[in-house]
């Protein structure tokens, strides 16, 4: 089997980008993690400080690694209008089916054709992960030539730019890696667009969110209540924040509608939620029959409740999120 024919496979069950690079432990993004963990920037996240170092080495989750497969699926979908009054914003990779399970099944069924292009003599060994898998897989795309990391933190592709899922599938089979200097994928220059952006001042460097003061984490990881002084900062937004690649000119450029109609608005929650409904929720079934099947179960009900008061209150204080515009400013 060759990098040709795993490629090929991976274009024809679904994906929409794939790169391969061998195994290697990552040695300076390995570093920058630890900084960042030590740094507290992960918040209230402590699965991230469980064995940190499995997410750098692909051999601490299978022994004889020799590749990662790294496999990427755009997301992108446009925002339809403003946010009507009473209902909160909900972020563009939340808005359909869970993409876990999108991803989950063009994974396996990748596997499945890898398995038997190899036939059954080979011991071959394949493990995949999305991500809630214990790896840096935004750091092994880059070394697989899909993208550049941004300042933003997030892997911006040619094609696609940064609305891209990511997934790897490890393997102990050698495949020929991908150049990342092959292709151009661009770079930040003297951009700080999305450093000004941030409603809450999360991005504190280069590369570096600080989660505790981003609106994605507060709104879907943080299990407690949101500090006043951030909650007026969030605005309308009920799951979730985009703005940080908004505003990216490579995204300007680059970003095009899915085509995997199940990770479109109209196959999920939409684009917004209703808070009064949101707040008027009594359990936790009234809960799953809105979000079941979508990202949105994540914060449970309480976490979803607190965003949408946080929400209203924003609202009926007249509280927004103040984009600037760059072109103007130019
Ligand atoms: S997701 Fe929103 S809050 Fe988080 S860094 Fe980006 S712009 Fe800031
Ligand atoms: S907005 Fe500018 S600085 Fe931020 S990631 Fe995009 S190009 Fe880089």
């Amino acid at each position: 089997m060759d990098s040709k024919t795993v490629r090929q496979h991976a274009f024809d069950v679904g994906f929409d980008l794939c790169g391969i690079v061998s195994a290697e432990r990552l040695g300076e993004e390995a570093e920058r993690f630890a900084a960042w963990l030590a740094d507290g920037f992960h918040g209230e996240m402590s699965y991230l400080t469980d064995r940190p170092e499995r997410r750098s080495d692909p051999s601490q989750h299978l022994k004889d690694a020799k590749s990662v497969i790294v496999l990427g699926l755009n997301y992108f979908q446009k925002d339809a209008r403003e946010t009507p009054p009473g209902h909160g914003r909900v972020s563009k990779y939340a808005r359909g089916r869970d993409y876990h399970k999108v991803i989950e099944r063009r994974s396996r069924e990748l596997i499945r054709r890898l398995d038997t292009e190899v036939g059954t003599e080979a011991s071959v060994e394949f493990k995949w992960f999305v991500d809630f898998g214990p790896i840096l897989e935004r750091a092994f795309a880059q070394r697989a030539g899909l993208g550049y990391v941004g300042r933003n933190s997030m892997l911006i592709n040619r094609t696609y730019g940064s609305w891209i899922f990511l997934s790897e599938i490890i393997t102990n089979q050698v495949l020929e890696s991908d150049d990342p200097k092959a292709v151009k994928h661009g770079t930040c220059g003297t951009c700080t667009r999305c450093i000004e952006a941030c409603p809450t001042g999360a991005i504190v460097g280069d590369r570096t969110i600080d989660s505790r003061r981003c609106i994605s984490y507060l709104t879907i990881e943080r299990p407690t209540e949101i500090p006043q002084e951030l909650a007026e900062k969030m605005g309308d937004r009920i799951f979730g924040c985009d703005i940080c690649q908004d505003v990216c000119p490579h995204n300007d450029k680059r970003a095009r509608v899915t085509r995997h109609k199940e990770l479109l608005a109209e196959s999920g929650v939409g684009e917004f939620l209703n808070a009064k409904t949101v707040l008027s929720m009594q359990s936790r079934e009234e809960f799953l029959k809105l979000t079941a099947g979508t990202p949105l179960t994540r914060p449970k009900l309480e976490g979803l409740q607190r965003n949408a008061k946080i929400v209203m209150e924003n609202e009926t204080a007249g509280r927004r999120i103040v984009i600037p515009d760059f072109e103007k400013k130019r």
